[in-house]
């Protein structure tokens, strides 16, 4: 069995999560890996990594598995709070439906992430909980409206939690990425939005490998746990906007 501590990420199955499943099991870590695309999980073929088809909208099915995964390989140490989607869109004719589900997956989901594992750390007294946020959880676009409320969201609440949290010493840290190479567009339907995101990314030569983001987040894991990276803010160093 690894001997490292257990590492859970949600969204897992593409990206950032991906990303950084395979950087923490380079590293020696047993992973709970979480998301709706089992297959894509199983496909990474990473050692020591359990498995797990879970939407983060289901509170009960994310703490059943942080469970069964912890008989398997002890307590977690670190939940990468990372599932999210951005159905990036011109406010004034978005179906709200994408407006509840940006809500339900990048708010809810990351609390649900949160609850599955908190207490534990609570009692062990170390733990990191890594929020997963967004340039757009630091300023706003036009055409980001609901997504920009949820990563404000979990912004406010990460400076909440590490606040309430730091005396059981577990760290929070919030991850607020700008343009990474990803597959996150795909969930862009609105198709003006679409055009205009592509074309700012165009201009600014490109987004950025998530090995870089998943590399940041491993070092500051790996800082001992009375040393806290409160943020990681990554953009392009073109990504001025
Ligand atoms: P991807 O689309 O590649 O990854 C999104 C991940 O979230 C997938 O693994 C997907 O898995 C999972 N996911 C989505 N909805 C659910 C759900 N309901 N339940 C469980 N898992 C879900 O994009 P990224 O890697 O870019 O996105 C990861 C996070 O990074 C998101 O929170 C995003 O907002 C944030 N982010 C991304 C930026 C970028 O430029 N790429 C910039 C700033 C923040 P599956 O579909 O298999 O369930």
């Amino acid at each position: 069995m690894a001997s490292k501590p257990l590492v859970a990420i949600t969204g897992a199955s593409s990206g950032i999560g991906e990303a950084t499943a395979r950087a923490f099991s380079a590293a020696g870590h047993p992973l709970l890996l979480l998301a709706r695309r089992l297959d894509r999980l199983e496909a990474l073929g990473l050692p020591d990594a359990l498995c797990r088809k879970v939407d983060v909208r289901d509170r009960e099915g994310i703490k059943a598995a942080v469970v069964e995964a912890e008989a398997a390989f002890g307590p977690a140490d670190l939940m990468f709070c990372n599932a999210g989607i951005a159905r990036l869109a011109d406010i004034g004719r978005q179906d709200p439906l994408e407006w509840d589900e940006m809500i339900d997956v990048n708010a809810k989901g990351v609390m649900n992430a949160v609850h599955a594992v908190m207490a534990g750390m609570m009692e062990r007294r170390r733990g990191t909980l890594v929020m997963m946020s967004s340039i757009a959880g630091r300023k706003v676009y036009p055409d980001h409206t609901v997504y920009c409320g949820t990563k404000f969201f979990v912004h406010a609440v990460s400076e909440s939690l590490r606040e309430y949290l730091s005396a059981y010493d577990v760290r929070v840290i919030v991850v607020s990425p700008g343009i990474i190479e990803t597959e996150v567009l795909d969930a862009v339907t609105d198709a003006t939005t679409l055009a205009s995101y592509k074309a700012n990314k165009a201009r600014i030569g490109g987004g950025i490998p998530a090995s870089h983001v998943a590399d940041l987040i491993l070092n500051a894991y790996d800082l001992p746990q009375n040393a806290l990276v409160q943020e990681i803010c990554l953009t392009p160093t073109r990504q001025t906007y």
